[in-house]
């Protein structure tokens, strides 16, 4: 970003007023500086207030296009200024871009609130929802999903109510920020303490050969912001729960996790624990043969900080596997070309670099994508590799969404981030076979975005329930590790040597390796996640402290049957997926929707995996069609009956 503040003076924020004569519409980023956002957001804000009026005010009866769809293209500056601040907060969150989102978040939030909180407002989207006939199936559900909305942000409270729902809003708003970095903080205080990023840790710890060294990394990691000092997240999570279980209190819910799951395809909790527990009694009676297998090498008990070491070295004997001979066939640049041959493959696509596009960081990338008819897709950044200002993880999101408007088809423009490791100064950057699935893991959901046909951005694209919309995701991962999809990308980076068909036969094994592990610090995080949205507001009061949180952990992870050689993928004091994200009593979502990626790559599998027919089917099924229908109806009319929650264990290798 611009290192230097320009004056806030009048003009600060204009740009965003201004048309973007750029490529596609894509945002000059050289041309915007820190001291534009918070004019910007507060312009965006007040322009939407008024169209948002002049809907209300309407003397015309209220209409699906007088209302909806008119709101529909409200807020166009505002989500112009959010797509690009919101973006780079969290590729590029410098100490002065906290300091914004610190300013910015409380105003968006709390805008937000007074939209979905107004009774005028709520009784003309309402006077549409009762009477749906005349709407096709689309609109019938961004009427249903605004409906909702109002709802579920305590529209039907009193004003007491409503002005106490809005206070939690902001303060939760707040407290989420805080938490995150807090963990940036952490992440960065672990690099500086062991010498690795977070992101390498399980690199790190498949190879140190130094066990104390391993003790003294996995202690660590496992304690990030749970060390008391300004960075300990305990006092934030405690409150963030107090608060989200006040707030489904307020609506009638018992707890979070009921409120929380109302509009989900999961529907309550009770289904989700059912779902999790016999997923989470597979997998550690997995783990205990895995255990045995590297105790047997090992020679002494193993402990948490001996998983990634001793598995691999079981790996390496069981399947002849050793990731470092892998990784020159998985250099950064030839996993991209296999991420985007497999979708030009499988969808008939077209992706190319786009350098006429601005990028906001140097090492970002820019494409274009365009159909087989060579209409536009959308545009793609790729910023694939970690750096010090990047939050941990990978995700995808929009910086514009898809929508129609005035009859054009405004298309989307899409990021992918990923925290890779860079190239040195002698080796270009190589990835773990767990980064390739996360780049076809990110492009999947890139790819639900760019595919879309919808008319409304509210739900275009990945615009659907969080429990679906990993399916898409996690679908892509498939064919990652096709051979025929491998031999085109996956080359030696020294010799140009296509990976030879043993190599590809070990990695397509190794896949069902560790999964007793794999799958159970995933599903005791889902169900971590869920234990704590569980709890009422009672219970939540008999916490105290930093102790009181381990405590409920060590009895929540000893109730789901949690061996102790392994902790949840994540702890509660640095979970940011559901303290500072959109995953909260959601975590079991990248279980529920691989039940559904399983069950339909088992029928891409039975008619031959590059099935143009069936790839067609896929497409216009469910990638074109977001969340204009409910998740199950879509996925009926795909495969011809419900899923089978069975085909998760077989696919891996748990059963
Ligand atoms: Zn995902």
């Amino acid at each position: 970003m611009a290192l230097t503040m320009t004056a806030c003076g009048p003009k600060a924020g204009k740009i965003f007023n201004e048309e973007w004569n750029t490529p596609y519409g894509t945002a000059p980023f050289s041309q915007i500086t820190e001291a534009d956002y918070v004019p910007a957001i507060k312009a965006g804000i007040e322009a939407q207030k008024a169209e948002v009026r002049a809907i209300v005010n309407n003397p015309d009866a209220p209409t699906f296009e007088n209302t909806i769809a008119a709101y529909e293209l409200s807020g166009e500056l505002l989500a112009k200024v959010s797509g690009v601040f919101f973006n780079l907060s969290e590729s590029d969150s410098t100490p002065e871009m906290q300091k914004i989102e610190e300013e910015i978040t409380p105003l968006v939030t709390a805008a937000s609130d007074e939209i979905f909180m107004d009774d005028a407002f709520f009784a003309r989207v309402k006077a549409v929802y009762d009477n749906m006939d005349g709407l096709d199936r689309e609109q019938q559900m961004v009427v249903k999903k605004l409906y909702d909305r109002f709802v579920l942000n305590g529209v039907a409270l009193d004003e007491a109510g409503k002005a106490r729902f809005a206070e939690i809003n902001s303060r939760l708003a707040t407290l989420s920020q805080k938490f995150g970095q807090n963990l940036l903080a952490e992440n960065n205080a672990f690099k500086e303490a062991i010498g690795v990023t977070v992101s390498a840790y399980p690199d790190f710890m498949t190879t140190c050969e130094d066990r104390a060294l391993r003790e003294k990394a996995f202690k660590a990691y496992s304690s990030r912001c749970n060390n008391g000092g300004e960075h300990d997240n305990n006092a934030i999570v405690l409150e963030i729960m107090k608060l989200r279980t006040e707030k489904a209190n307020l609506l009638g819910y018992k707890t979070s996790a009921e409120y929380l799951l109302a509009d989900k395809m999961a529907g309550d909790p009770a289904t989700v624990d059912a779902f999790l527990q016999p997923i989470m009694d597979a997998s550690m009676r997995k783990a205990k043969e895995e255990i045995a297998d590297m105790e047997a090498i090992a020679g002494h008990k193993i402990e948490p900080w001996d998983w990634f070491y001793y598995a691999e070295k079981v790996r390496a004997l069981k399947y002849d596997l050793d990731e470092s001979l892998t990784k020159p066939y998985f250099t950064a640049d030839s996993v991209s070309k296999g991420v985007f041959y497999a979708a030009e493959k499988v969808y008939g696509i077209h992706v190319e670099p786009a350098p006429e596009v601005e990028v906001y960081n140097p090492v970002a990338k820019a494409y274009k994508l365009t159909d087989a008819d060579g209409s536009l897709l959308g545009i793609f950044y790729q910023d694939w590799f970690t750096r010090d200002t990047k939050r941990g993880g990978a995700w995808m999101n929009n910086f514009r969404d898809q929508y129609v408007k005035d009859g054009v088809d405004i298309r989307p423009v899409i990021v992918n981030v990923c925290n890779f490791p860079p190239a040195t100064e002698e080796v270009p950057s190589m990835l773990s076979i767990d980064n390739v699935q996360t780049a076809f893991h990110e492009f999947g959901h890139a790819l639900h975005g760019f595919l879309t046909k919808c008319r409304y951005a509210e739900v275009s694209g990945t615009g659907v329930t969080r429990d679906f919309v990993e399916m898409f995701s996690q679908f892509n991962e498939n064919f990652a590790f096709e051979p025929e999809i491998l031999a085109v990308y996956a080359k030696d980076y020294r010799t140009g040597e296509t990976i030879p068909a043993e190599l590809v036969e070990k990695i397509g094994k190794s896949l069902k390796f560790n999964q007793g592990f794999t799958t159970g610090e995933l599903c005791a995080a889902s169900i971590l996640d869920m234990k704590w949205h569980e709890l009422t507001a009672e219970e939540l009061e008999k916490f105290t402290d930093a102790q009181s949180i381990r405590d409920f952990e060590t009895k929540v992870c000893g109730e789901m049957g949690l061996i102790d050689e392994i902790i949840p993928r994540y702890r509660t004091t640095y979970f940011n997926h559901i303290f500072n994200s959109g995953y909260s009593a959601g975590y079991y979502s990248y279980l529920w929707s691989e039940v559904l990626d399983v069950d339909a790559w088992e029928k891409f599998k039975a008619d031959g995996v590059f099935n143009p027919a069936t790839a067609k089917a896929f497409r216009e099924t469910f990638l074109e069609r977001g969340g204009s229908e409910e998740p199950m109806t879509l996925f009926r009319s795909f495969r011809g009956a419900d899923p089978d929650p069975a085909a998760l264990l077989r696919s891996r290798g748990l059963e």
